[in-house]
């Protein structure tokens, strides 16, 4: 007597649906996401009551075994579990100073050819908006050091890297930059800094030749003092820009620019060592 033919198992015809790497797991960085906001949350096996700035009293328990991507209710809120990309990370970080936004960090990474295994010098760190961008990009093998003035932001800036998982990428000193800098032969300097124009010979003692210089000045004033500074200095292939970015809001009836959209950030100057 032949057995009946057994109905086709899909679950094994099929790649499962959940793998182990599809599912959180205590100690992964989780981002937890809004419509436009965005918290950065580490999953925990133990748990335990956390106050989350803006979102509120959360169990970081909860995450784990949830699968990426699945929502999660918190309140009258439900948030999307999404890994952590650089963009969110950014979005994600508690801010003090007037960070550096997404669209000037990516341009920043492209024109001083910032990639795996650079050696980046920046200063400061405010929030470590840019410092979490520049980490991520010389990963796994790069560094970054970044000096900063002031011990309140080196800790804040800090703080924030711990969070986003970074901060063995990145070597924080207190210190002015432009007394110099330690490091020798790096492959470019960041300045996001009130008076950068005083940090260039500094700059330019730590670059490697042919590496890169860029000024984040928000006032037409400071990119000038940046560029007088830089052609003293002997640097070359001087440009400056300002990148103006306009999301839009698009809806089933019609789309338009949105109203608060942001406007001027800084202009962002490039120069090469010679
Ligand atoms: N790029 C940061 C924001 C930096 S705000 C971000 O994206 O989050 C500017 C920072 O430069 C401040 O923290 C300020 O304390 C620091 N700073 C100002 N002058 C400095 C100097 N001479 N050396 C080092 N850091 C300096």
């Amino acid at each position: 007597m032949s057995l009946p033919p057994t109905a086709p198992d899909a679950s094994a015809a099929e790649p499962a649906a959940t793998t182990a790497a599809a599912i959180i797991a205590a100690d992964d960085l989780v981002v937890l996401a809004e419509e436009d906001r965005r918290y950065l949350v580490r999953a925990e096996a133990k748990g335990g009551v956390r106050k989350i700035k803006g979102l509120g009293i959360f169990d970081p328990g909860r995450l784990v075994g949830y699968a990426w991507g699945t929502p999660i209710d918190q309140g009258t809120k439900t948030l999307r579990t999404l890994r952590p990309g650089i963009a969110d990370i950014t979005r994600g970080l508690a801010r003090k100073a007037q960070i550096v936004q997404p669209k000037d960090t990516s341009r920043i990474l492209f024109e001083c050819d910032i990639r795996a295994g650079s050696r980046v010098i920046e200063a400061g760190i405010g929030s470590g908006a840019l410092t979490s961008g520049l980490a991520w990009a010389v990963a796994p093998m790069g560094h970054v050091y970044t000096y900063e003035l002031r011990e309140d932001f080196t800790e804040w800036g800090q703080a924030n890297l711990v969070r986003a998982g970074l901060d063995h990428l990145v070597t924080v000193k207190t210190r002015d930059i432009k007394l110099g800098a330690d490091e020798r032969d790096v492959d470019a300097v960041v300045l996001d800094m009130p008076d950068p124009w005083h940090a260039v010979g500094a700059a330019h003692d730590a670059l490697r030749a042919d590496g890169h210089l860029c000024t984040y000045n928000p006032l037409v004033s400071q990119l000038e003092q940046s560029r007088e500074a830089m052609v003293e200095h002997g640097f070359q292939d001087l440009r400056t820009l300002e990148l103006i970015e306009r999301p839009w809001v698009v809806g089933e009836r019609g789309s338009r620019p949105d109203h608060n959209f942001l406007g001027h950030t800084a202009f962002l100057t490039f120069a090469r060592k010679a």
